[in-house]
């Protein structure tokens, strides 16, 4: 996949407000050593509007990094686990719809989702994608983009390069469905169900934000970027399924506010 831009400037949408309380909040003292790429890059943050960041006041245990010792995936590490605990209404909602599970997820790779889980999502409004990162740049488009041995596997979804840190945004309103660590290879992993039917999947997540039985807003911020899983370098993978068949986001209207074109 080969070395990233840094020249991304995720930076210039973030207020340095905003910077000072991810770096507070998300950085455990040890891990200050080697601050995330979004705070070594903040520069001059403060001419953009802030971005609205609500950060989880409860995370879950994180598991440790969970590495891989042998086979195909050694070395690559399926955390460490940073999803939020999931609390009140939606928790109850999401144990009522059976969100959150690995089932949930297999569920949606293979079929629609329930039409209980639709109707959670919200009203139709018709939206379009929106670009999924805060800046970032398509590294890896859809389907048989592979080169080598693995060249007739199908890439089931696009990649996005952008510092580890930088900041996730939902590409469409809807129901979190999964916001979790046990998909093997996706790493921290969130999936959303829309009001159309269709489905998003955003994995290698370094952090989450939000949790199961939650509404999304297109345009709110839902994570980082990160490489949890199996995963070359800080990127997204953006997966976007309609009845469990993974679709290639880039075509038909492909994405609004896609900052690399
Ligand atoms: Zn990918």
């Amino acid at each position: 996949m080969g070395p990233i831009s840094t020249g991304s400037i995720p930076q210039r949408f973030l207020s340095a407000s905003a910077l000072i309380a991810l770096m507070i909040a998300l950085v455990p003292p040890s891990a200050l050593s080697e601050p995330p790429a979004l705070v070594k890059e903040a520069g001059n943050a403060t001419r953009s509007p802030a971005l609205k960041v609500a950060l989880p006041d409860k995370w879950l245990p994180s598991k440790g990094r969970q590495c891989y010792r042998r086979g195909k995936y050694r070395g690559f590490c399926e955390g460490p686990r940073r999803v939020p605990a999931p609390h009140g209404e939606a928790a109850a909602l999401a144990e009522r719809l059976r969100l959150g599970e690995i089932k949930t997820v297999s569920h949606l790779m293979l079929k629609a989702p329930e039409p209980e889980w639709v109707e959670a999502a919200g009203p139709d409004r018709g939206e379009r994608l929106l670009w999924p990162v805060v800046g970032g740049k398509l590294w890896r488009g859809f389907g048989k983009v592979r080169r080598g041995p693995k060249r007739k596997k199908r890439h089931k979804g696009i990649d996005i390069g952008a510092p580890e840190g930088t900041l996730l945004r939902a590409a469409k309103s809807g129901l979190v469905a999964y916001s979790d660590n046990g998909v093997r290879g996706y790493g921290n992993l969130l999936v959303t169900v829309h009001p159309d039917a269709t489905v998003a999947f955003y994995a290698h997540a370094r952090a989450l934000y939000v949790f199961p039985g939650e509404r999304v807003e297109r345009g709110q911020i839902i994570g980082e970027v990160g490489h949890t899983g199996i995963a070359r370098g800080a990127h997204l993978h953006f997966e976007y399924r309609r009845r469990g068949r993974p679709r290639d986001p880039l075509r038909k209207r492909g994405f609004e506010g896609r900052p690399d074109l």
